[in-house]
């Protein structure tokens, strides 16, 4: 057994408010980002974008081509552990 550290608990409390308000999901892997050539970076988002579709994105996608995180916008993807 061993104690959460502040920093950890934190962390774990503003994770649990954005998957609350549907900005954040909980997932096993990630994904890779669908928009870098050779799909070669991880994703850290679920999220519509600029042009339409739904996507996984990378952090500099997710900043040039996502349309935002909320609901029917976009998640941030938190890796389980
Ligand atoms: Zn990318």
């Amino acid at each position: 057994m061993h104690d959460l550290n502040a920093v950890e608990y934190d962390r774990l409390l503003a994770e649990a408010e954005a998957v609350k308000k549907h900005e954040a999901v909980r997932v096993q892997t990630l994904p890779l980002c669908d928009m870098c050539k050779g799909f070669t970076t991880k994703a850290h988002y679920d999220c519509k974008t600029t042009d339409g579709p739904w996507g996984y994105l990378c952090e500099k996608h997710f900043r040039s081509n996502g349309m935002g995180l909320g609901l029917g916008l976009g998640q941030r993807l938190i890796l389980e552990d």
